[in-house]
């Protein structure tokens, strides 16, 4: 079945200018691009964004690092998007990251590790909202 999922390219992807890279791969793993834009968020956007993690040790530095630059959002469509992505995507940790991986090719640490994709339909739906409307996204 169709799904969308939300793909983030965070700001130590773009900063380095690896955005079309990146999207490069995506592409050629069949996910397609229904909805994309630039942006750089605010501390508070990005704490709403990640307030799932709000009690993680890691919450306050993984909001500075995400609106410290600009990012690139776009939403992915494919049967069975969630799972496809985040396999391309690789671990969250580059170290443990497969080879052929978003991860393993492009992220510097386990903080800047240049992509984020939803890790359930039920919150891609939930993500997707908080950066596109409906007249955003084709198809
Ligand atoms: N993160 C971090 N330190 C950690 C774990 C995670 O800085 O020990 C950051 C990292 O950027 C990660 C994000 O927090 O992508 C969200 O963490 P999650 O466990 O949801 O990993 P993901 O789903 O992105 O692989």
């Amino acid at each position: 079945m169709a799904e969308r999922t939300l793909c983030i390219i965070k700001p130590d992807a773009v900063e380095r200018n690896l955005t079309g890279a990146v999207l490069k791969m995506v592409q050629e793993s069949g996910l397609k691009v229904v909805g994309i834009k630039m942006l750089q968020m605010s501390e508070q956007q990005a704490g709403g964004f990640y307030a799932v993690h709000k009690a993680r040790p890691f919450f306050e530095d993984l909001c500075r690092f995400m609106c410290s630059g600009p990012i690139v959002v776009a939403v992915l469509e494919a049967d069975n998007a969630v799972k496809r992505y985040r396999d391309l995507m690789g671990a969250t940790n580059p170290a443990n990251a497969a080879e052929g991986t978003i991860r393993k090719a492009y992220a510097q640490n386990i903080e800047r590790n240049s992509v984020h994709g939803s890790d359930s339909l039920e919150n891609a739906a939930i993500e997707i909202a908080y950066f596109f409307s409906n007249l955003e996204l084709v198809g």
